[in-house]
Order: structure tokens, then C-alpha cells, then sequence
């Protein structure tokens, strides 16, 4: 650089970027976080080959579980128990399925529940669904189905003892009428036997630490594991928080702003983006990281790389 061409201001560079300073965030103890890996179910060769890379890619990351998605209606019920046995087999890590109440009876789900049992499989994220044509209908349980998840939850603990993950939702639940009806159902999934929550995607940090705060006046005593959506897929991320009631905050528009054909700068923007809210939760104590990865493995890896969290040889 020419010192004609040198930078306008005259403020000494701070060596860290913004936030990442020792003011913001003291040094402390190693801390081993405890992350987990959200993967849907391949359709097709090619997307099996991606999420295979990506499960290589965060396997040393010695993630708490990976969990994998179940299609609306149970289209994916075939794909996901694959999906799952494979992630056991070949990862050692604890698969967990997500298992949903839609468009069956409670004989089906039970069925569903003994082959995962049989498999070997002990961790299920319960789950209510949405109505087939999507959030906003109104949602109507199958004649001889499972209600909601509170009465899945019960249901899958006659079965086997499994451990059970339920849904939060820092900024309700679109049905809740209230945050406190919102709560109570919540709560209701933990009196049932659900031993995590892990939270709907949220981008305001404070979202999540009141949703934390009212969950523990209501006596939820079981870790609430944020959600954390990477988004390098703007208007993608807009129409999904549009489905299931997640805020997208200006700030979030304006940083996208002008990038729609620039991928590379929106994933480094992602990465930012992510990677500050991961941080400013594990500030107030957020200890456990929850990651939709959409089958891809870069931007979750560099937000763990950010959070400390490296691969690990695996256990001989
Ligand atoms: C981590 C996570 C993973 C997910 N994975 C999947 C997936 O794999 N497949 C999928 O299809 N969807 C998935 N979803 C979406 C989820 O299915 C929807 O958000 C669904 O609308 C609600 O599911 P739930 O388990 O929270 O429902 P529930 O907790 O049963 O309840 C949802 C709402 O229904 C109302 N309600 C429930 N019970 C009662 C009652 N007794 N009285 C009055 N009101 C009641 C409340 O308003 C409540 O907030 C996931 C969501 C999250 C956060």
C-alpha cells in the first residue's frame, strides 16, 4: 500500500476484530462446549455424497449427537431411520431421530419408535409437526394419533426409555396464544419426560436468554440448547422464519443487502453473524450449541473453530 493510498482514519487497528476482545470476553477456564449437528435426510446421489462429506467434515468434532430431521407428514420415515443407522454405524456418534405426531395413529409412531429401539437408537427429538400444508393451517391431530408432543413424549417413554429432546421456542410458538400458554406446554413436555429443549432459530441473542429466564420461573429445569441457523441464504432464511415465527431483524436485511450474487462474502457474513451470537450466549453461560447445518459443513465448522471447539482424535 502507497502511503497515498493509505487508510483514511488515523486510529490504531485494534489487533481482534469486533467482540472477539479479551473486554468482551474474559479469559476463563477451558470450557468444553458441548455441540450437536442437525442433518436432514438426503432425496437424491448427489445430496447423500454432500451430507456424507459433511457428517466426515464435523465428525471430529466430537458433537453430543447428531440429529436427523423427519419429513412433514412422515414422508422421509424410511430415509431418516437409514439415515440414522448409518450415523451410529459409521460415525460412533449418538444419533438421535426427530419423530413427529402427523398423519399417523399412535399405533404407527409406537411402531416406528420399536424399530429405532430395536436399531439400537435411544435418542428421539419428539416432535408435534405442523399441519400438512404447512405452518399458519390449523393444525388437527389424526383420529387415534398422538395430540402433541407432550402426549408423544409420554407415549415413546412406555415404549423404551429413551432420552427424549423436545422444541422451545424463544419467540412462542406460532399457535401459543401467550408466552406463558407457550411455557406451560413447554413445561408439560418436560413433567412428560423430555430431558433437553432445543430452541426453534432466533436471531437476537436476548430472545433466547429471556426465553431462559421465563422457562426457569416455570420450573423447565432441563438444559435449554439454543438453535443457532447459520444463514448465508438470505431470502431462503426469510421464507422459512416466515413459517415458523422467528423474527428477521433489520440489521440482518441491511448486512445481506447487495450480495445476492456474491456467495462467498455472504458465507464469510454468515460465519460473522453466527459466530457473534454463539458468542455473546456463551458469555451469559450458554454452554450447549445446537447447529441446523443443512447438510453443508463450512459454516457450522468455522463457527465451533470460532466457539473452541476442535476436531478431537477419535477414542482408540
Ligand atoms: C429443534 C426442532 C426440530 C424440529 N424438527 C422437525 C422435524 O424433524 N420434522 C418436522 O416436521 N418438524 C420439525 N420441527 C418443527 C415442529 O414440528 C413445529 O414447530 C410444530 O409446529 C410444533 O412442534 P412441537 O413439538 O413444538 O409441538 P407441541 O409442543 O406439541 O405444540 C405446538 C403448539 O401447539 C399448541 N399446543 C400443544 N399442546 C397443546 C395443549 N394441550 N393445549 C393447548 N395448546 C397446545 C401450543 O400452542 C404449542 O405451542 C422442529 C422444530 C424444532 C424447534
Amino acid at each position: 500500500m502507497s502511503p497515498d493510498t493509505g487508510p483514511l482514519h488515523a486510529e490504531p487497528m485494534s489487533t481482534a476484530p469486533f467482540g472477539l476482545n479479551d473486554a468482551h470476553f474474559p479469559a476463563r477456564a477451558p470450557q468444553r462446549l458441548e455441540v450437536s449437528f442437525e442433518f436432514s435426510p438426503p432425496k437424491t446421489e448427489a445430496a447423500e455424497r454432500t451430507l456424507w462429506e459433511t457428517v466426515t467434515r464435523l465428525t471430529p468434532l466430537r458433537p453430543t449427537f447428531f440429529s436427523v430431521t423427519y419429513g412433514a407428514g412422515g414422508s422421509t420415515r424410511q430415509r431418516t431411520h437409514e439415515t440414522v443407522v448409518r450415523l451410529k454405524k459409521e460415525t460412533g456418534i449418538d444419533p438421535a431421530a426427530h419423530l413427529t405426531c402427523v398423519a399417523a395413529t399412535r399405533g404407527e409412531i409406537d411402531d416406528v419408535a420399536r424399530a429405532y429401539w430395536d436399531a439400537g437408537i435411544r435418542h428421539i427429538v419428539a416432535l408435534r409437526g405442523d399441519p400438512p400444508g404447512g405452518i399458519g393451517g390449523k393444525y388437527t391431530p389424526h383420529p387415534g394419533g398422538y395430540a402433541n408432543a407432550a402426549e408423544l413424549i409420554a407415549g415413546l417413554k412406555k415404549i423404551g426409555p429413551f432420552q427424549i429432546s423436545a422444541a422451545g421456542y424463544p419467540e412462542k410458538h406460532p399457535d401459543s396464544a401467550n408466552n406463558e400458554a407457550d411455557l406451560d406446554n413447554l413445561k408439560r413436555k418436560v413433567d412428560a419426560g423430555a430431558e433437553r429443549c432445543i430452541t426453534q432459530f432466533f436471531f437476537e441473542a436476548e430472545d433466547f436468554l429471556r426465553f431462559r429466564d421465563r422457562a426457569a420461573t416455570v420450573g423447565v429445569n432441563v438444559p435449554i440448547v439454543p438453535g443457532i441457523m447459520p444463514v448465508s441464504n438470505f431470502q431462503g432464511i426469510q421464507k422459512m422464519a416466515g413459517g415458523c415465527g422467528s423474527k428477521v431483524p433489520s440489521w440482518l436485511a441491511h448486512l445481506f443487502d447487495g450480495l445476492d450474487e456474491d456467495a462467498e462474502t455472504r458465507r464469510m457474513i454468515a460465519a460473522t453473524v453466527a459466530g457473534d451470537l454463539c458468542r455473546r450466549l456463551q458469555s451469559e453461560g450458554v454452554e450447549q450449541f445446537h447447529f441446523y447445518t443443512l447438510n453443508r459443513a463450512d459454516l457450522t465448522f468455522a463457527i465451533c473453530h470460532l466457539l473452541g471447539v476442535r476436531p478431537q482424535r477419535s477414542p482408540s
